[in-house]
């Protein structure tokens, strides 16, 4: 029986940050292997009786060392993560009702979140930020995007979207799987893609087919977007809040925008009035839509350089513009994660810092430089340190004047500190 009941007892090591809140546990901190769980039939009947889909994992019951119940959660025979926390009440047996309630509950955060009106791209639903594992929903106005990376939410992929359709009247949602991620949950989506084509209802898309676009409003500066497409779900919508306070800042400047994908930040900073941006990028297709936005906003075209190349190759050799970096009053670097994973956090430690050494090298003195660091596995004060390290190298003398997350609508509990993967500063050189 596939959707057999669990329990799971977790290690005396093992229970330490479940009990301080943390969701998830990895197979080394199980105490031994999953059991089918002793419970009460009408318990059992309210987990595994309501049309929730257990495909790749199992719904368990958790415990500590001494075998007292201490919630709920899911577990994946395949995964490392092998066990996600749901709740904290055993009494609470877990059905799709509690799911259908996060997502609910997760909407009607941001309907408080989003009142002025300029805003109609977000993030609908972060993951374990909002205690739905596996799980992102981003808002692109009338469309949504939902992004599959664990095991359960893609296996119950049909109801999670009717529930956003019901909760938020969407006009069209597409299902997105991350592949990489649900890899690594034991699932590969491509095998079941044409069945998956079969039961797919006219408004629910395969992303890989999406061609179509929306336009979307972000602090009130129009953007036409393909939701599903291009990088991420189409748009960073984490870097919202920044962009509109460099738009600020970049008033009378001239700015590079390095890593500018379809020019989120050079974009917003040309409406608050800078005098010249030059955005750099790698990825022709991103500069198009780069093109097509500057054209939507009708953003003078002689303020404007879209460059593709390189930016660490551009910026060893001082190669963005023949005037020099020096030309430029606010520079801003938002590199992909350049520590995609554990394995690559020290190697990624020193491309934040050669990255940053090489802009502070070349800046003029009394110009900004904001910085970011997407990696996941970098904490805040290591993401710090390299930078201090890089103006150490530049022989520059830098002040922090402040500090950047992610949006409101990227929640971070207080127990889950990873959720918090987007750091940045803003840096002023002596
Ligand atoms: N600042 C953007 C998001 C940047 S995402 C915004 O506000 O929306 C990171 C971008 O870096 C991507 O567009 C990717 O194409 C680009 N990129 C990755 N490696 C690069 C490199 N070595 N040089 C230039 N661009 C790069």
């Amino acid at each position: 029986m596939n959707n057999q009941v669990l329990e799971i007892r977790l290690s005396p090591k093992g229970i330490k940050p479940v009990r301080n809140g943390h969701p998830w546990v990895f197979r080394n901190a199980l105490g031994g292997r999953p059991r089918p769980a002793a419970l009460p039939p009408d318990v059992l009947r309210t987990v595994t009786g309501n049309g929730l889909c257990w495909d790749h994992t199992r719904p368990a019951i958790v415990s500590d060392p001494t075998g007292t119940p201490i919630g709920w959660g899911i577990y994946n025979e395949a995964s490392r993560l092998a066990l996600r926390m749901i709740n904290r009440n055993p009494s609470s047996a877990i059905h799709r009702g509690t799911f259908e309630e996060l997502i609910r509950a997760a909407c009607r955060r941001r309907d408080s979140l989003f009142l002025q009106g300029d805003t109609d791209a977000f993030r609908l639903l972060f993951g374990e930020g909002d205690g739905f594992p596996g799980l992102v929903a981003d808002r692109f106005g009338t469309d949504l995007v939902l992004e599959f990376s664990g095991a359960f939410a893609w296996d119950n992929r049909r109801w999670i979207a009717e529930e956003f359709r019901r909760t938020c009247s969407a006009e069209r949602i597409r299902l997105l799987p991350d592949r990489e991620m649900l890899g690594r949950e034991g699932v590969s989506p491509t095998d079941d893609r044409e069945g998956d084509r079969d039961h797919d209802d006219a408004r629910e898309q395969d992303a890989g087919d999406a061609s179509s676009s929306v336009v979307i409003h972000e602090n009130g500066l129009p953007w036409r977007v393909r939701p599903g497409s291009g990088q991420k779900t189409g748009h960073y919508s984490d870097q919202r809040e920044n962009r509109r306070r460099a738009g600020e800042l970049a008033r009378g400047c001239a700015v590079l925008d390095a890593f500018c994908y379809h020019g989120g930040f050079g974009l917003t900073a040309l409406r608050c009035g800078a005098d010249r941006v030059v955005c750099v990028d790698s990825s022709g297709a991103a500069l198009e839509m780069l093109e097509e936005n500057r054209s939507l906003q009708e953003a003078p075209r002689e303020r404007i350089e879209v460059m593709r190349g390189d930016v660490f190759e551009m910026l060893r050799a001082d190669a963005v513009v023949p005037e020099g970096v020096a030309s430029f009053d606010l520079v801003i670097l938002d590199p992909p994660k350049l520590a995609p994973a554990r394995r690559h956090r020290d190697a990624g430690l020193r491309a934040y810092k050669d990255l940053n050494m090489a802009a502070l090298r070349l800046m003029k003195p009394g110009a900004r430089l904001i910085t970011f660091s997407c990696s996941g596995v970098v904490t805040r004060e290591e993401f710090r340190t390299a930078l201090a390290w890089a103006a150490v190298d530049a022989r520059r003398v830098v002040r922090i004047e402040e500090v950047y997350s992610q949006g409101a609508d990227h929640p971070v509990p207080l127990h889950f500190p990873e959720a918090e993967y987007l750091k940045g500063y803003l840096l002023a050189l002596d």
